[in-house]
C-alpha cells in the first residue's frame, strides 16, 4: 500500500534514426543510474512490466487520420499502456503512486492527429485521464505539466472540459517551441480557468520554479480539489538540456515532486540523456517513494553555481501577481462566456513540425446549461508530401445530459449522410462507443 510503482521501458523504435533527440537511448543512462544506486532493492519501490494500450483507449481521446495504425508504432501502445497499468495498480491499492518512465512522449499530440508534432503522436496523459474516468469513475483530475515546452496537445484535448484542470509551466512561447501557452489561454467558455498557463522566462532556476509552484499552482490546485493528480514529468527545464534555456536542477524537480505529490507521473521530454535524465528521474522517483534524495547531484557541482538573474526574478513576481489577481476576481458565468450564442466556434491552424503537415480546423462547442455540451471538429490537412485528408468528428462528453446525448446521435446520423469529408468519426464517451466511417 505504501509502495511506489515504476515502469521502465525505453521502447526501441525502428522508425527513429540513431541521432534523433527522442531515441530509446534517452532512458538507458537512467536505467544504469537506478541500478547503480540499488533503487529497485528498496522495499518501497516495485517495478512493473508494461502492457499495451488498446485501440479503444486511443479512440476515447483522438481522431487519428486516416486510422490509428497510421499514427502509431508498438512503442506508442507500450508508452500509453504503461501509464494505464500503473493506474490499475494505483486504483486497486497495490501502490500509493507511480512513475511511468517510458517513451515516446505525448503532450504535443492534439485531439485530431494528422501526424507527429514535437515527437508526439498520441497523448499518454489524456489517454490515462479518459481511462481513469471511464473505468474508475474518477471525476476531477488535474494534470500538471512540468515539461519545459507548453503542453499544447493536452491543452487542446481538455480545453472545453470543466472536470480536467490543466496547468502547464514552461519556457515562454516567444522563445521556444510550440510558441503557445500564454496567460490568456484559459479554457473554453464552459471550462473557464480550467486551463492555466504559466510562461516562464529563460534562465529560471529552482528558486523561480518552486516559487511559481507554491504561489500560483498549489493554491489553484487546492481550490479545484482534484481526486487525482497527474504529472507530465518532462525534464527539459534542466540546465543542461540542449533544446531549451532553463536552469532547473534535479534537486528542484525532486523538491517539486515531493510537494506536488502526484499520484501518477508520466515522463515527457528531456533530451540531455547523460547529464540530466539520470539525475532528474532518480530525484523524482526517490521523492515519490518518500526517500532521501539529497545525494542526487549533478557532477562537478554545476548545479550549485546556478543563479537566477534579477530580471528573471522580477518577471516571475509579475506573473505571480497576475495570477493571484486573476484568481481573486469573480469569474464570468458560462452564459456570459458564450455571449448568448448557441455554438462557440474557433478556427485553428496547426503545424506538424516533424511531418510537415498544415492543418486547418474549425472547432465548435454547443452551449448546454446542464452538461459540458457537444463538441464537433472539422479538419483539413495539407501535407508536404502524401495524401491530404478532411474529416468531421463528433464527440459526446462522458457526462453528457440526456438531451445532448440524443442530439449527438442525430448529428452523427446527419453527418453519415452528407458525404462532404473523407472521414467521419463518432466519439461517444458516454456509452464508450467509437465509430469511424469513410465517405
Ligand atoms: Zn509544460
Ligand atoms: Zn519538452
Ligand atoms: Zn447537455
Amino acid at each position: 500500500m505504501h509502495k511506489t510503482g515504476i515502469i521502465f521501458f525505453p521502447a526501441f523504435d525502428l522508425a527513429i534514426s540513431p541521432t534523433h533527440p527522442e531515441r530509446e537511448e534517452r532512458l538507458l543512462y537512467t536505467r544504469d543510474q537506478i541500478f547503480e544506486e540499488g533503487i529497485l532493492d528498496h522495499p518501497q519501490i516495485v517495478e512493473y512490466t508494461p502492457r499495451l494500450a488498446e485501440e479503444k483507449d486511443i479512440q476515447r481521446v483522438h481522431f487519428c487520420v486516416p486510422d490509428i495504425a497510421a499514427q502509431t508504432t508498438t512503442a506508442h501502445f507500450i508508452s500509453a499502456g504503461s501509464a494505464l497499468k500503473l493506474a490499475d495498480a494505483l486504483m486497486t491499492g497495490e501502490i500509493k503512486n507511480g512513475f511511468s518512465l517510458v517513451r515516446p512522449p505525448g503532450h504535443h499530440a492534439l485531439r485530431v492527429v494528422h501526424g507527429n508534432r514535437g515527437f508526439c503522436n498520441i497523448n499518454n496523459e489524456a489517454i490515462l485521464v479518459e481511462y481513469l474516468r471511464q473505468r474508475y469513475k474518477i471525476k476531477k483530475i488535474v494534470i500538471v505539466d512540468t515539461d519545459v515546452h507548453h503542453g499544447d496537445g493536452t491543452q487542446d484535448i481538455f480545453y472545453h472540459d470543466p472536470d480536467v484542470l490543466f496547468i502547464s509551466l514552461h519556457q515562454d512561447g516567444r522563445t521556444l517551441y510550440p510558441r503557445t501557452g500564454f496567460v490568456n489561454e484559459t479554457g473554453g467558455p464552459g471550462a473557464y480557468l480550467k486551463t492555466i498557463n504559466i510562461p516562464l522566462p529563460p534562465g529560471t532556476t529552482d528558486e523561480g520554479f518552486l516559487k511559481v509552484w507554491r504561489e500560483i499552482i498549489k493554491p489553484i490546485l487546492d481550490d479545484f480539489a482534484p481526486e487525482l493528480i497527474i504529472n507530465s514529468a518532462g525534464q527539459d527545464n534542466h540546465f543542461t538540456d540542449p533544446l531549451a534555456n532553463m536552469l532547473v536542477s534535479s534537486q528542484g524537480y525532486a523538491q517539486l515532486t515531493k510537494e506536488l505529490k502526484p499520484d501518477l507521473a508520466v515522463l515527457e521530454g528531456g533530451y540531455a540523456i547523460e547529464t540530466a535524465l539520470p539525475y532528474v528521474n532518480l530525484g523524482i522517483l526517490l521523492a515519490l517513494a518518500n526517500l532521501n534524495y539529497s545525494f542526487v547531484v549533478e557532477p562537478e557541482g554545476q548545479a550549485e553555481k546556478l543563479k537566477q538573474a534579477k530580471s528573471v526574478s522580477q518577471y516571475i513576481d509579475e506573473i505571480i501577481i497576475y495570477w493571484q489577481k486573476k484568481m481573486s476576481e469573480i469569474p464570468p458565468s458560462k452564459e456570459e462566456l458564450f455571449a448568448g450564442k448557441k455554438v462557440y466556434t474557433t478556427n485553428k491552424h496547426h503545424y506538424y513540425d516533424t511531418d510537415n503537415i498544415r492543418e486547418q480546423q474549425q472547432e465548435s462547442v454547443f452551449y448546454c446549461p446542464d452538461c459540458p455540451g457537444l463538441y464537433q471538429v472539422i479538419s483539413q490537412s495539407r501535407r508536404g508530401y502524401g495524401r491530404d485528408y478532411s474529416l468531421k468528428g463528433i464527440s459526446i462528453p462522458l457526462y453528457a445530459c440526456p438531451q445532448c446525448e440524443e442530439k449527438g446521435a442525430s448529428l452523427w446520423h446527419k453527418a453519415q449522410k452528407e458525404k462532404l469529408y473523407d472521414l467521419y468519426y463518432l466519439q461517444d464517451k458516454k456509452n464508450d462507443l467509437y465509430i469511424q466511417e469513410s465517405k
